[in-house]
C-alpha cells in the first residue's frame, strides 16, 4: 500500500535528531571555549562550498551543518560570555521560538495569523506595564533596536513635519524644511544609521558634549536650546550607554526639549530594562516623559535573535508613518494588523517568544535578572580592577563596565589592554571584547546572559588573575 504523506511525517526523524543535538549542545556548553579561536580559513575549510546538483538527505545535511558550525559558534549561552551586549535564551523563549518556526505564521495581518497578532498584542501591553510607559502608547515588534530606532524616528518624522504642515509621507524630503537631530556625542552608531536611512543625513546631527562617563552635560544642552531657532527637531537620549551603561538626565532634559516642541526619542536597547528593577529604576526617572522608546528582547531579556521593541506616545503618528490605510481611527478591528506598525510587510511572529518568557519570569523574575546581572558586572569589574596592572575606567551603574590594563614595561596601555584581552580569550574560560572609550582602549565587561552565576564570576576573575600573573612572570624572567 502506498504511504500517504501523513504516514511518513517528513519531520519526525530530523526533529528528534535535532532535539538530541540541542540537548547535547547545552550539556557540553560549560566545557567548550567561550569564544571562537579559529581563523576564517580554518572555519571555512569545514564547510561544503559546492552547490549540489542533486538534493542531499536531510539527516546528513543537519549532521554536517552541526559539525561544520561547531568551531565557529560563539558560546553566547555560556555564563562566561561577556562581550558586546548579547544575552542567551531563556528556556521558554527558545521553546516558543522553535514552535514559531514550526507554525510558520506570517504575522503581518491579523487575518493571516490570528494567534500571532494576539500574542503580540498581549505581550506589547505587558511590556508597556513593565517599562511604566503611558497606557495609550503604541508598540511594534521589530528585528532589534536598530529597526526600533527606525520605526520610532519614522513616526517622529511624521509628527514633527506634521506640526509645520509638511506631509512628509506624500511630499518626501525634497523641499522640506530642514530637520535638526540633537543627540549625545556618545550616541550608538545605530542612531546614525537610522538617521541616514530616514533621509535626514548625518550632517543634521548636532552632537551634545558629555561628561567623563558619557552623560549629556545638562548645561551644554540648555545652552544649545538658547540658540535653537525652532522648526522640526528630534532629540535622542541614551538609557544605558553601550560602554558605561550611564543614563542621560531625562527629568531635566525632556521638559526643556518639549518647551521647544522637540520629539524626544530614547535609545534604551538594554538600559530601558532598568525600569523593571526596583534597585535600578531611579536611573530612568523621567523617562516616561519621552515621545518614543526603543529597546531589545534579544539582549537583556534573553529572547532568541531577533527581537526588538518600539514604542511611541503618539499612536497616530506611528500609524500614519507606516500604514497604507488612510486613518488609524477608521480601522475598527478588535486586534491590530502588526504590519501597520512595523517597517516589515511579511514578518516573523516574534510575539510568541516574548509572551512565553514574560510568563516564565514574571515581574519578579525580570527584577531578579536585571539586579543579579548588574551585581555580577560590578563584582567582575571590582574583582579585576583591584589586581596589579588593572585600572577601572567605568564602574558599572548597571551591567556594563570598563577596565584597562597598564603596560608595566613600555607604558603602551592601549596595546597591553588588547594583549591581555587576547590572552584571556585564548584560555577559552571567558570571552571579552575591547572598545575605544573617549580615546582609550578598554576591556568591556558586559553581563547580559541569564545563565551567569556567582561561580562563573569567580571563575572569570581567577582566569584574569592567572593571565596577569603569567605575564608578570614572563616580565621578571626577561628583565
Ligand atoms: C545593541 C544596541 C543597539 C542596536 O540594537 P540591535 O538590537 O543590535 O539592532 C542600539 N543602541 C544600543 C545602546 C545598543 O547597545
Amino acid at each position: 500500500m502506498l504511504q500517504t504523506p501523513r504516514d511518513m511525517n517528513p519531520y519526525q526523524a530530523t526533529l528528534k535528531d535535532v532535539l538530541e543535538r540541542a540537548l547535547s549542545y547545552f550539556d557540553t556548553l560549560d566545557d567548550q571555549p567561550v569564544g571562537v579561536n579559529f581563523s576564517p580559513a580554518a572555519l571555512k575549510s569545514q564547510w561544503s562550498d559546492k552547490l549540489p546538483d542533486e538534493g542531499i538527505p536531510v539527516d546528513q545535511i543537519i549532521k554536517e551543518l552541526d559539525q561544520a558550525s561547531r568551531d565557529g559558534l560563539m558560546s553566547v549561552q555560556s555564563g562566561r560570555f561577556f562581550s558586546w551586549v548579547i544575552g542567551g535564551s531563556h528556556p521558554s523563549a527558545l521553546a516558543a521560538d522553535w514552535l514559531t518556526s514550526v507554525w510558520d505564521q506570517n504575522a503581518g495581518l491579523y487575518s493571516v495569523a490570528p494567534s500571532a497578532s494576539i500574542a503580540e498584542e498581549i505581550a506589547g501591553e505587558w511590556l508597556k506595564q513593565i517599562f511604566h510607559l503611558p497606557a495609550q502608547a503604541s508598540f511594534a515588534f521589530v528585528t532589534g533596536c536598530q529597526m526600533a530606532h527606525f520605526t520610532c524616528l519614522n513616526a517622529a518624522r511624521n509628527h514633527v513635519y506634521g506640526q509645520v504642515g509638511w506631509d512628509v509621507e506624500k511630499k518626501g524630503l525634497s523641499g522640506a524644511p530642514p530637520i535638526q537631530i540633537i543627540s549625545s556625542d556618545q550616541a550608538h552608531i545605530s542612531i546614525h544609521r537610522a538617521v541616514r536611512m530616514l533621509g535626514f543625513g548625518t550632517d543634521a546631527i548636532m552632537p551634545m558634549a558629555t561628561d567623563a562617563m558619557g552623560k549629556i552635560i545638562v548645561s551644554e544642552f540648555e545652552k544649545a536650546m538658547h540658540g535653537f531657532s525652532g522648526g522640526p527637531a528630534i532629540l535622542v537620549l541614551q538609557a544605558g550607554d553601550v560602554n558605561t551603561g550611564v543614563y542621560d538626565d531625562f527629568e531635566k532634559i525632556i521638559p526643556v526639549a518639549h518647551r521647544h516642541n522637540i520629539w524626544v526619542h530614547i535609545d534604551g536597547a538594554f538600559g530601558l530594562w532598568a525600569t523593571a528593577c526596583k534597585d535600578k529604576a531611579y536611573l530612568t526617572k523621567g523617562i516616561e516623559l519621552a515621545d518614543s522608546w526603543a529597546t531589545d528582547g534579544h539582549k537583556w531579556l534573553n529572547v532568541p535573535y531577533d527581537c526588538g521593541y518600539a514604542f511611541t506616545a503618539h499612536p497616530e503618528a506611528h500609524y500614519r508613518s507606516l500604514t497604507h490605510h488612510a486613518s488609524y481611527v477608521t480601522q475598527g478591528g478588535e486586534v491590530r494588523d502588526p504590519m501597520n506598525w512595523t517597517p516589515e510587510f511579511s514578518r516573523r511572529a516574534r510575539g510568541f517568544a516574548t509572551y512565553a518568557v514574560l510568563r516564565e519570569l514574571g515581574t519578579k523574575g525580570i527584577d531578579d535578572l536585571i539586579s543579579r546581572t548588574c551585581r555580577f558586572a560590578h563584582e567582575i569589574v571590582t574583582g579585576i580592577g583591584s589586581m596589579d596592572h588593572a585600572e577601572i575606567i567605568a564602574l558599572p551603574v548597571i551591567n556594563q563596565g570598563l577596565l584597562r590594563f597598564k603596560d608595566p614595561v613600555n607604558g603602551n596601555d592601549d596595546e597591553f589592554t588588547e594583549k591581555v584581552i587576547h590572552e584571556i580569550n585564548l584560555t577559552g574560560e571567558a570571552f571579552f571584547q575591547p572598545t575605544t572609550y573617549k580615546g582609550k582602549r578598554c576591556m568591556r565587561v558586559s553581563v547580559s546572559g541569564w545563565r551567569t552565576t556567582e561561580e562563573d564570576v569567580q571563575r572569570t576573575i581567577q582566569t584574569v588573575k592567572t593571565v596577569l600573573e603569567k605575564y608578570n612572570l614572563t616580565l621578571s624572567h626577561s628583565g
